[in-house]
């Protein structure tokens, strides 16, 4: 019995350049690129599909987009903008399906129960999953969606057409249907992966295919991965590698000059980057936080939320600023925090907002100059308390524009 259709993986396209197409009709049609800050320095974080035809990607500098295509119409990217039009696009598909998991900012998956498994009733589902997002949240705002037996096929199968695309790869089509890919268009094969398959003999999806569950735990050097690929590529349903670590977290008792709410925010900033680069060093990802401050006379203060999954200390502390306000009055004595959720980084899919990723890159490149320097020797500057613990200050508004190539 070949597996069934399990899986409906939507990805936007071009997600923040549409959103800008939809809401300035003077856009629609042209090449636009956004940047997030208007410079010849900059580079584009989005393109639409008109300037992607003059080679303009995420990432091309705007000088070079200058040069590729003249007439391009450069956007300021709107973060907000694209988070409120999230909320609409995961309530027009929540109007067909039920979310299941939302990946990333332009990316999430439901699944199929039932008669919808079968390849016509999908197939309706998707449609209608297209109407939905084109009648509430716009005409250029469009999908690219994926029907597979599991969700790295269903992902595979939105790269296959876009933009608008619907395809289904159907649990009997596998795995000859996967055979023309590049074993780079599966999200986990990256560069360094596809090398050590070249040191294997392995130059085609094909022969990858035609391995044995035994040669993929080598190729992979474990026998978790390696299972994991050999079931993933059949269609199998595979759950994702059990994360030992559970949570990430650390605590402080205030010392008696500081127990006061600039005091306990400055020590919660400095436990939130303590956590978040642990949680790196670990090579985890998280979906949720929770903070704890303990008052003088025994009452506590306790929040979380959720964040989209991330490992950066910048998201931390803006989740943390978000809470904040709903703090208890009082003297505080302790303050904690845990990081929850958690997963491995291979299986995790990074947020698609580029500005997310780019504060993952500065994380990571600010553990490097920690890690050469000296602890804390960088770090972000807070909107309120702990600057005299922070010789080297990074403002909130320099991040868009903080290149940690350049360091
Ligand atoms: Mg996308």
């Amino acid at each position: 019995m070949p597996p069934p259709l399990r899986r409906v993986f939507v990805d936007m396209n071009a997600y923040f350049a549409s959103v800008e197409q939809q809401e300035d009709p003077k856009l629609r049609g042209r090449p636009i690129g956004v940047v997030p800050v208007m410079a010849r320095t900059s580079c584009c974080i989005a393109a639409s599909y008109e300037a992607k035809k003059f080679g303009i990607k995420t990432g091309t500098p705007v000088w070079e987009a200058l040069r590729l295509c003249p007439r391009i119409r450069l956007v300021l990217a709107r973060h907000e903008k694209y988070v409120e039009y999230h909320d609409k696009i995961v309530r027009a598909v929540g109007r067909c399906l039920p979310v299941d998991r939302i990946l990333s900012i332009d990316e999430m998956v439901c699944n199929l129960i039932g008669d919808e498994r079968e390849p016509a009733n999908a197939e309706r589902i998707a449609r209608k999953m297209k109407d939905e997002i084109r009648n509430s949240v716009g005409e250029c705002v469009t999908a690219s969606i994926g029907i597979a037996p599991n969700t790295m096929l269903a992902k595979v199968g939105t790269d296959l057409q876009k933009p608008d695309g619907l395809v289904i790869i159907r649990g009997d089509e596998l795995p000859h249907r996967l055979f023309p890919l590049k074993l780079t268009d599966f999200s986990g094969i990256g560069p360094r992966m596809e090398k050590r398959f070249h040191r294997y003999g392995i130059f085609s999806v094909e022969q990858l295919c035609g391995l044995s569950a035994k040669s993929m735990r080598t190729i992979w050097s474990s026998q978790v991965h390696g299972d994991r690929w050999y079931h993933l590529l059949r269609g199998d349903e595979v759950r994702d590698p059990p994360t030992k670590r559970q949570t990430v977290g650390h605590s402080h008792v205030l010392p008696p000059e500081i127990r006061t709410h600039p005091g306990v925010y400055g020590v919660m900033v400095k436990l939130i980057h303590k956590a978040a680069a642990r949680l790196r060093a670990l090579n985890h990802w998280c979906g949720q936080m929770a903070v704890t401050v303990r008052y003088e006379h025994g009452e506590r203060w306790d929040a979380a939320c959720k964040v989209l999954r991330t490992q950066d200390t910048l998201s931390l502390l803006r989740a943390f600023d978000s809470l904040w306000p709903s703090r208890l009055p009082g003297k505080p004595t302790q303050a904690g925090m845990v990081l929850f959720d958690l997963t491995p980084t291979p299986g995790t899919t990074p947020s698609l907002f580029d500005a997310d990723r780019d504060l993952v890159a500065v994380s990571h490149a600010m553990d490097r100059i920690n890690r050469q320097f000296g602890k804390n020797v960088i770090r972000f500057g807070t909107l309120c308390g702990s600057e005299d613990t922070a010789p080297t200050r990074i403002a909130f508004t320099q991040i868009p524009e903080f290149d940690p190539a350049s360091i």
